[in-house]
């Protein structure tokens, strides 16, 4: 799948639209999802043109992939999230119900989860 640069994440990305920010740095960018579904619901995206986890890990530099990875955990330890605990979860393609094209690792938080999935 080919990298649409005109997703709701680039535009964030370049500055177009707003986003409610909690990291950045020089390979990641962590923002506030706009209908959270859990009382901490974050979302991390990697600073590049990357569709889902299967491109970014086949095609992203090393560099990038460590950094990326290092904020989710950044990001999680500075939201308080270690001891009570949290959750990742990255969707790819139709099956998953990805809705926005551009790879991001949602993090939830801040209450008891339940299961992994719902059937
Ligand atoms: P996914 O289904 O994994 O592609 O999730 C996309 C997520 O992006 C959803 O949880 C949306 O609520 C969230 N989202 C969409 N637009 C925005 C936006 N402008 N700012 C923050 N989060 C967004």
């Amino acid at each position: 799948m080919s990298y649409d640069q005109e997703n709701i994440f680039a535009k964030i990305l370049r500055g177009e639209i707003p986003c409610d920010k909690v990291y950045e740095d020089e390979h990641a960018l962590a923002f506030h999802d706009i209908t959270p579904q859990a009382p901490v619901h974050i979302l991390v995206i990697p600073k590049g043109d990357y569709v889902s986890m299967a491109d970014f890990t086949a095609s992203a530099p090393a560099e990038l992939i460590a950094g990326f990875f290092r904020a989710v955990g950044e990001v999680a330890r500075a939201q308080g999230l270690e001891q009570p605990g949290y959750r990742l979860l990255a969707n790819a393609g139709a099956d998953a119900h990805q809705e926005v094209p551009h790879l991001h690792i949602h993090i939830f938080g801040g209450k008891k989860l339940g299961p992994m999935l719902t059937r």
